[in-house]
């Protein structure tokens, strides 16, 4: 291939990447475990879209793309496979929780997945626990067995103080629930917890009814993220107002630890977001031992009290809100 056909090529798969994906503008989400599937657009922004600390959606209308339009993409998604040599066979549907889609719509795009792609290993996507509530014992049978499996629940704490806090619309049960129904679905799950979500006020309560709800569950991998002030999260007023006393990088560091620490399932343990002060990743319950102590010695590295301030100010920074304010810097 000479220099023209190389920059012809890119210039192709750029161009098909933005009428792919152009329509989710700056935000573009994708469950941690997921990172290396073909991502079909399917819906653009949540239809739920009320949690305060979450602004991936906050210019963005609840949108389901049509059939056609769903079809589109994956022929377009099909090319880029075939020029960049790619086998794929794992699918992840794109958008803030396309699992709300009902079940006849689920079936039909993974029937169009079929049509285009030689073979279909699995079809992942973000999932509210009260979209997979909505649907009944039957239904999600039958999407297990037309694809669907690891789906991604965004379940944040186990607390139904700090779920009704944070206006997350579902409670500790919804959450139990759903991950149960799923388990008689035989349909594997990650989830997304949050570090932080309690602010200082509930954060005793976020460990201990987060890691007692994930003891009676079985997901296959937990995505540890931490807290970040968003620049369109309402929760921002809560900071500024001192209904919400955020806690430091630091502390949401111990409060990861004490979470790691009560414990006692068989899970992939991911704390590699970037949004956490320390990225680790372990098995438990083989790695447990050894994560609790390299979490350890991060916290003793960081007692002197002067350097993390100025450690902690950056990071905050570095997501654009002021730590004691709320205001935007
Ligand atoms: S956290 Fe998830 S469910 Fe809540 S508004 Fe954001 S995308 Fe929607």
């Amino acid at each position: 291939m000479n220099n023209l056909d190389i920059l012809n090529k890119k210039k192709l798969l750029t161009d098909l990447k933005y009428d792919v994906y152009g329509k989710y503008g700056f935000y573009y989400y994708v469950p941690m475990a997921e990172s290396y599937t073909v991502q079909i657009p399917v819906t653009v922004s949540c239809s739920y879209n009320k949690c305060l600390f979450c602004d991936l959606n906050s210019n963005k209308k609840f949108k389901e793309l049509s059939l056609d339009e769903i079809e589109q993409n994956i022929i377009k998604l099909k090319t880029l496979s075939e020029l960049r040599k790619n086998n794929n066979a794992r699918f992840l549907l794109a958008g803030g929780n396309p699992f709300v889609l009902n079940t006849n719509k689920l079936l039909n795009i993974a029937e169009l997945i079929k049509k285009y792609f030689n073979s279909c290993d699995y079809i992942s996507c973000f999932a509210r626990a009260d979209d997979i509530l909505r649907k009944s014992d039957e239904d999600l049978k039958i999407l297990k067995a037309a694809g669907y499996d690891r789906l991604c629940i965004g379940l944040e704490s186990g607390s139904d103080k700090v779920l009704e806090f944070q206006q997350k619309g579902v409670t500790r049960e919804d959450n139990l629930n759903a991950m149960r129904r799923l388990d008689e679905a035989n349909i594997k799950y990650s989830s997304y917890i949050m570090l932080g979500l309690g602010g200082q006020d509930l954060s005793a309560e976020h460990v201990e009814q987060t890691s007692s709800m994930l003891n009676l569950a079985r997901p296959f991998e937990l995505t540890v993220v931490t807290l970040v002030l968003f620049k369109g999260a309402k929760l921002i007023e809560k900071v500024k107002s001192r209904e919400f006393k955020r806690m430091s990088p630091y502390e949401t560091l111990k409060e990861g630890r004490e979470l790691l620490n009560n414990l006692n399932i068989n899970v992939i343990w991911n704390a590699t977001h970037k949004t956490n002060l320390y990225p680790v990743k372990g098995k438990l319950p083989e790695h447990k031992d050894l994560l609790l102590r390299r979490i350890d010695e991060v916290i003793n590295s960081l007692s002197d009290k002067n350097n993390l301030k100025q450690y902690e100010l950056k990071r905050w920074q570095n997501w654009g809100v002021d730590p004691g304010t709320g205001n935007n810097l």
